[in-house]
């Protein structure tokens, strides 16, 4: 169990990583404003700006996805089950947490995903791409085990 502290700890570290990530959406959204009122004007060449329009979503697309964990996990926070093991129901480090305040894993479980995940890839390729991203960490409620 993390004592009162170490839950402010991470708190402020997801809290700080949730403000930076809708600052940073707000930027992409400005500089996607600015950048329609600039088509026509130059000579940029039109596939380039197709690609920095996909390079834009595909970030966007990563910032939306992150927001959804980091909300994910204060709730868990708050439920009292962040440091729980989503897999086994183990405990996961205080250590371990403040480095990657996202992880519902802990590190064997981690590791032991992975390794599936590589098998799955070396199979898998090819197959929709959307479905590799979730697929680390499958949608499920917090394991409160006392
Ligand atoms: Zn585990």
């Amino acid at each position: 169990m993390l004592n009162v502290s170490e839950k402010a700890q991470i708190r402020q570290v997801l809290e700080d990583a949730q403000k930076r990530l809708a600052r940073t959406g707000q930027n992409a959204l400005s500089y996607s404003m600015n950048h329609e009122r600039n088509i026509g004007r130059d000579s940029i060449d039109e596939s380039m700006e197709e690609e920095l329009f996909s390079t834009e979503m595909r970030l966007h697309d990563r910032e939306k996805f992150l927001l959804g964990k980091i909300t994910k996990q204060l709730a868990r926070l708050d439920a009292g089950g962040i440091d729980v093991c989503d897999e086994c129901g183990e405990g996961i480090s205080f250590r371990r947490l403040l480095a990657r305040p996202v992880t519902t894993l802990c590190i064997d479980c981690k590791e032991q995903s992975e390794k599936e995940e590589a098998a799955i890839a070396q199979v898998g390729r090819g197959i929709e791409a959307s479905d590799a991203d979730s697929g680390a960490e499958p949608e499920r409620a917090p394991v409160a085990e006392e």
